[in-house]
């Protein structure tokens, strides 16, 4: 199937070849029939799959046609959990409708002043792409005019629920026409998403495209088991040095981390900057143009503040910290491998991060494979590898035995503790994702079956 035959406006297939596209990504496939025939769609893709063209392509076409309501307002309204993911929004927006006549996108995101956006929701507006914090409290001034509202968009669902934004987004949906096409793109497509898509969306059609696990596929997945800070510098120096590394994206748990050694590694030569969630809008951006540009080397980030960031040239992605959730590593490690290009990911553990890794592994279906550089071995060699990871699907017997909802493959089968994130944003008590054993959160719940050693197996390296 190629683009042509998605019968789609003249104009968005013309900027598409300019793009480079050849041919449309299974969620495109799927999904814009189904949008261009009206209907609400519900489809789990994740970043990396093409799912912003698969709703911007449809609403762009929806734009070339003249609107059925007079008023100023957005005819297209894109809901994101992030301030870089709308940015890309945007971005995609202007670039599929460069050739559309007047297509006016306008973003309006949290940390962004007040003044401008009223500015820009005071013009006509034909895409509006909004956090849904900031947008709710434009909608409550009465600033803005959803009359001619056609077409809603809930990108990445899921985390918008993680992030506790879930009841802003209903409400931003009440204030909308009934009439509305809505759809609604989620990781996973599981029980609470479910219950979301039950309230918000009108007999959708469901689309499922590649698992984590085909995803992750060109993605190289190494680890370095770790003896300290210091043997971590080490090993992250190496990498760094390899010459096949174009740009990397190194990942740690706090933003104070990502300062201090986005510090230390500009001070040792290297052009690496930090981005974290403590940064104003302006910094993230300048930030982001340097990456893109190819002024910096090395990023190190936190996970929120890099979630949906897509650059060719990341050729390896560096957890010099694991993340908490394993959905988080899924994300990390889809930074590289972009668009068909092969990456590397780099994971730095500790011999306590057994249970870490497994769940990782369980959650992604793949294996990890351990590494060790010559002159930089551990000192301390893992007692018990992690290896739980019998393959997706087939747990063993100690494990089927042994399972909890903690230790399910379902994301969502969860500790059910408020949480904040990396950008220090709000959650609600919709907080949902799965924590790790060793989380150490409040209240946070710990099943002392999976914390042990029951199903540590030694492996082979
Ligand atoms: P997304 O999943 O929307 O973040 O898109 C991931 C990347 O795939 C972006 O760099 C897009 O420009 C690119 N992309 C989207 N659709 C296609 C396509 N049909 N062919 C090639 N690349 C695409």
């Amino acid at each position: 199937m190629s683009f042509e035959d998605l019968n789609l406006n003249p104009a968005i297939i013309k900027a598409i070849n300019d793009a480079g596209y050849t041919i449309p990504t299974p969620i495109q496939k799927q999904a814009i029939p189904e949008l261009l025939a009206g209907h609400d769609v519900m489809a789990s893709a994740q970043t990396g799959t093409g799912k912003t063209a698969a709703f911007m392509l449809p609403a762009l076409h929806l734009l070339a046609t003249p609107p059925k309501v007079q008023s100023r307002g957005p005819r297209v309204l894109v809901l994101t959990p992030t301030r870089e993911l709308a940015i890309q929004v945007s971005e995609a927006a202007m670039k599929y409708g460069k050739y559309l006549p007047r297509i006016k996108v306008v973003s309006i995101l949290g940390g962004m002043p007040y003044p401008l956006q009223n500015k820009l929701l005071s013009q006509p507006v034909d895409i509006l792409v909004a956090t849904p914090g900031r947008l709710i409290d434009h909608i409550q001034r009465g600033r803005i005019d959803f009359k001619r509202l056609e077409m809603l968009v809930l990108d990445e669902a899921d985390r918008m629920l993680d992030m506790g934004f879930i009841d802003d987004v209903e409400s931003i949906a009440s204030a909308t026409p009934a009439t509305r096409q809505t759809m609604l793109f989620s990781a996973t497509l599981d029980g609470a998403i479910d219950k979301v898509a039950a309230r918000l969306l009108k007999t959708p059609k469901r689309i499922q495209v590649a698992s984590q696990k085909e995803r992750l596929e060109n993605i190289e997945q190494r680890l370095h088991y770790v003896d300290d800070i210091s043997h971590k510098n080490r090993i992250l120096n190496h990498v760094l040095r390899d010459e096949t590394l174009k740009q990397a994206i190194v990942f740690t748990a706090t933003k104070r981390d990502a300062d201090t050694l986005a510090d230390s590694l500009y001070a040792q030569g290297y052009a690496a900057a930090a981005l974290h969630g403590d940064m104003n809008q302006r910094e993230r951006n300048r930030t982001l143009t340097k990456l893109r540009s190819g002024g910096l080397r090395v990023l190190v980030a936190t996970d929120v503040a890099a979630r949906g960031i897509d650059i060719a040239d990341i050729t390896h992605v560096i957890n010099f910290d694991l993340p908490k959730f394993a959905e988080d590593y899924v994300h990390r490690i889809g930074r590289t491998g972009r668009a068909g290009a092969s990456g590397i990911a780099v994971s730095f553990a500790s011999n306590r991060d057994g249970m870490h890794l497994t769940k990782i592994e369980r959650y992604t279906g793949q294996r990890i494979t351990s590494h060790e550089i010559p002159g930089l071995e551990p000192r301390v060699k893992p007692r018990v590898q992690h290896g739980g990871f019998k393959g997706a699907n087939a747990p063993s017997v100690t494990q089927k035995r042994k399972r909890s909802p903690f230790a399910s493959n379902n994301p969502r089968q969860f500790n059910a503790t408020p949480s904040s994130d990396a950008n220090g944003n709000r959650n609600s008590g919709h907080q949902s994702r799965r924590s790790f054993g060793q989380d150490s959160r409040p209240g946070s719940h710990r099943n002392g079956s999976t914390a042990g050693s029951g199903h540590h197996f030694a492996r082979p390296k």
